[in-house]
């Protein structure tokens, strides 16, 4: 068998361009402009693309971009004191902090001083307990974005036993709590699990947010399931760098029946999840319908 290819760049595309039609519908009749404010703190060179990705797609979408680029020795008290600000500004409907921030620097505090309402990351403790008791909150972007492509695949995800292998808050958990939310069954499984592989291929839907290149390999997938792999590593390959996945592509793709690729899978769902989010809070905000389909 060879896996059809879950296409993440047309995916995200279709998703901006829903993202894009309802923004223009909100500002036509409620005079509405969704924002998005992000706040950098510090020289980080990767964070810095995010955050330059992130301000092209927002402005891209017709929402309002409010950038803040910090210097690397902010004081804590100078950054929840921005926070605070943008929590208190009605034009900015969604926040995002950076991460990582400098080692100075509490993310736990930071994240939590942001109103749970434009927690577009999803990241705040309030956020989580309410994914987690099944009830509406933001949901963090990348697995919000995993969740779409497999509804788009299987349609309803019912009754799918579903295996997330890594449990980090800001991928692992929160993917695995979408998917009980979907009625799968669900497994994760961590660096302890014993005989992953034989736990991997009980799985309809098998995630990898693992962190480690092409770690899960064909022999670990059920024929005809479903691999979502979130990873984004960077390695040197005869010479050159090259970004692979948690997935071995190659392997997996002759065994499951579909697969997300490195690049071009989750990655950039994650951005196109972002705006999504940031239009869900400014239509919460303002006691308006919530855009269909970009939701959990
Ligand atoms: P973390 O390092 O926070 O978590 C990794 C998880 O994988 C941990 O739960 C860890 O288990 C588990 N793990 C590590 N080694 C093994 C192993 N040998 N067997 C089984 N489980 C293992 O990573 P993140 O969740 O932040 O990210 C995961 C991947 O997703 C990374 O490649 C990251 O770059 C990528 N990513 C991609 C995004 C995108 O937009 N596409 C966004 C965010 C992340 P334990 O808890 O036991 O240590």
């Amino acid at each position: 068998m060879t896996a059809k290819v879950i296409d993440g760049k047309a995916f995200a595309a279709r998703v901006r361009a829903q993202v894009a039609e309802h923004v223009a519908r909100l500002k036509e009749e409620n005079g509405l402009t969704p924002g998005l404010a992000v706040v950098l703190v510090g020289e980080d060179p990767a964070s810095q693309v995010y955050v330059r990705n992130k301000h092209a797609s927002t402005i891209e979408v017709g929402m309002a971009s409010f950038e803040h680029r910090l210097d690397a020795a902010t004081s804590e008290a100078e950054l929840l004191a921005l926070i605070d600000q943008l929590n208190a500004d009605p034009k900015v409907h969604g926040i995002l902090v950076q991460l990582p921030l400098p080692g100075h620097l509490n993310a736990e505090l930071v994240i939590n001083r942001i109103n749970p309402a434009k927690d577009v990351d999803g990241f705040h403790i309030s956020n989580v307990g309410l994914l987690g008791t099944g009830q509406k909150a933001m949901v963090p972007c990348t697995p919000l974005g995993c969740l779409m492509m497999l509804r788009d695949h299987h349609g309803k995800l019912s009754g799918l036993n579903a295996v997330v292998v890594g449990r980090s808050n800001i991928v692992g958990k929160p993917m695995a709590q979408l998917l009980l939310g979907d009625s799968c069954t669900v497994t994760i499984a961590h660096s302890r699990t014993r005989d992953l592989a034989e736990v991997c291929r009980r799985a309809d839907i098998l995630v990898a947010a693992v962190g480690r290149p092409e770690m899960i390999t064909g022999d670990m997938v059920r024929p005809g399931a479903t691999v979502i792999d979130v990873g984004i590593n960077r390695i040197e390959r005869d010479g050159k760098a090259k970004l692979v996945g948690d997935v071995h592509y190659e392997s997996a793709a002759a065994v499951a029946g579909a697969i997300t690729p490195v690049p071009g899978g989750v990655g950039p769902m994650t951005i196109a999840c972002l705006l999504a989010n940031t239009l869900t809070a400014c239509c919460r905000a303002h006691g308006l319908a919530e855009p269909e389909g970009l939701t959990a």
